[in-house]
């Protein structure tokens, strides 16, 4: 396994019927650490026969793979755990060199998908389907949760831990095979995952690697081999993979691009409520896809930003494994150029500029993609900066009189990712979560990322298909339903007479 002390230089391999293989490719890709712009290694662009190759190997596996008992494949998801468990603070340091976010965050990131592998132990369980006797005379009905075959997952850098994990364990738990392609930003930390998956006893084939970029993607979504994509990263892209694959007759989930709103209502505590708002906008480098972008500050709630402010300037903006680090690098020197751009437009879009995080420097960490926490207030819907997903740590306020105005406002933005609400009266809270039209609803909980036996459920802009990942939604997404209607005879059995009407007797 890669750790820190010899990720220099190294290559992301291909993973192509249990060997880990350098790709043929000319073409090449620098990943970069985006505190220091150190290259820690090279990730390929696969050719498309390498693409073919981890296809064909998938689909030769899913043959005895698909009919290897549940517990074989359960055993393989608790020895998973296990070894993730045992391997995280590797794999934190590597994914902290390459991502940019803090240690402690790096490995949340991983305990998050770690939480959907211990969920995969359970496929016993989940993957089980329904019976009901007699629903004629003689006549029983049952369904059976069976793999689809070849599926394929393509995951963005934000989460290069938690969301592969999203996607490979319960697919291959379900019985399905998997070819993944990874972020060409931050591959290394993935790779380790993967390779303890190896360990862990998935066999060759099962787990398939490929890196690249689009050519990569849009064979996968083509291939006539591949049943169905998994697909988390920009709208921009997502809606691409989902159009394209779909055209191609496959299942699709993309899970895209957000504007996060929180509500503050007067009656909230205060302290929790500012505590909540400053890590939410800001953890990360906002770079989550259900970071909070815009407080909507309800009434004499506005009374509260010069102290937000205050909490916001005691953020520490460094590497992201320097100890008590709070906002790490954004990833590339062209995400901090396109946040950068995106607070200039606030400023000559006439928003109010509290609290500038764009000319932070980091001692001894000059080159560093850094930029500091960023507060706007009295933004506006028209504005770019409340229009466009930012992914970086800036948060705009909006100031409205009633909650109804508040849940007005949020049901007019396009994105349907997460929304929080601050209060402390149960009413309140309860006409919100009824009456806003967001997939995921925190109540004073600004980042409601649902535990994986639930599912991931943003809804409208930020998604595209029917099922989430994880939970029980990601079974049904991994599985073709097949309702089996069944009646046997015995010899003796009286005959009924031909029956040409279509009810069961
Ligand atoms: P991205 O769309 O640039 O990349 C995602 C994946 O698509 C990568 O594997 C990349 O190689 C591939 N890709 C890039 N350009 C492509 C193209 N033109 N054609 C085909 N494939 C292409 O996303 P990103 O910048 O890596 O991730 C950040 C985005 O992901 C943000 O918009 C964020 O909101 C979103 N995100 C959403 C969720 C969610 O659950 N809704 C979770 C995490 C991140």
């Amino acid at each position: 396994m890669n750790t820190m002390s010899n990720i220099q230089s190294t290559t992301a391999k291909l993973l192509i019927n249990g060997q880990f293989i350098e790709s043929k490719t000319q073409n090449w890709q620098d990943i970069v650490n985006p505190a220091t712009q150190e290259v820690l290694g090279r990730v390929p662009m696969a050719t498309t026969d390498e693409v073919d190759a981890a296809i064909a190997a998938a689909q030769a596996a899913l043959k005895t793979w698909r009919v290897t008992p549940i517990q074989v494949r359960m055993r393989i998801m608790l020895k998973l755990q296990d070894l993730i468990r045992a391997n995280m603070k590797k794999i934190a340091a590597v994914l902290t060199a390459e991502q940019g976010k803090t240690l402690a965050d790096a490995e949340g990131d991983i305990q998050r998908g770690l939480e959907v592998v211990e969920h995969a132990c359970s496929i016993g369980t989940l993957q089980m389907g329904e019976y009901t006797e007699g629903v004629a005379r003689g006549v029983d009905t049952y369904t059976l949760q069976q793999p689809l075959g070849v599926c394929a997952g393509i995951t963005p850098f934000n989460f290069p831990a938690m969301i592969p994990l999203w996607m490979f364990p319960m697919a291959i738990a379900c019985g399905n095979t998997f070819v993944l392609k990874p972020s060409e930003q931050d591959p290394l930390s993935t790779m380790m995952l993967v390779e303890l998956a190896v360990e862990a006893g998935i066999p060759a084939g099962v787990l398939n690697v490929v890196h690249g970029g689009k050519e990569v993607v849009d064979r996968l979504c083509t291939h006539q081999d591949i049943k169905a994509i998994s697909f988390v990263g920009s709208t921009a892209v997502g809606t691409h993979v989902y159009n394209l694959a779909g055209q191609h007759g496959k299942r699709v989930q993309s899970m895209m691009g957000a504007k996060n709103h929180v509500v503050v209502m007067p009656d909230a505590n205060k302290e929790q409520t500012l505590n909540a708002l400053v890590g939410a906008a800001f953890g990360a480098a906002g770079q989550r896809c259900m970071a909070l972008s815009v407080a909507v500050m309800v009434g004499e709630s506005k009374e509260w930003i010069g102290e937000l402010v205050e909490k916001a300037k005691t953020l520490k903006v460094n590497a992201g494994h320097e100890p008590n680090t709070d906002i790490g690098p954004v990833i590339s020197s062209r995400a901090k150029a396109r946040v950068t751009d995106l607070i200039n437009s606030g400023v000559e879009q006439g928003a109010t500029l509290l609290l500038d995080g764009r000319d932070v420097v980091v001692q001894g960490y000059e080159q560093g993609n850094f930029v500091g926490a960023t507060i706007f207030d009295q933004v506006t819907t028209d504005m770019r900066i409340y229009k466009e997903e930012i992914f970086g740590p800036v948060l705009a306020i909006i100031h409205v009189d009633t909650l109804e105005q508040a849940i007005e406002l949020i049901n007019a933005n396009p994105f349907g990712n997460g929304v929080g609400l601050f209060t402390q009266s149960g009413a309140v809270a309860r006409t919100f979560q009824n009456e806003i039209d967001i997939g995921q609803v925190g109540i004073n909980i600004p980042i409601p990322v649902p535990v994986p036996f639930f599912s991931f459920t943003g809804s409208r802009g930020s998604k595209l298909g029917d099922l989430g990942p994880y939970g029980k939604q990601a079974v049904q997404f991994y599985t073709q339903t097949k309702t089996i209607t069944s009646r046997w005879f015995e010899d003796s059995h009286e005959s009924t007479g031909v029956n040409t009407t279509i009810n069961l007797r």
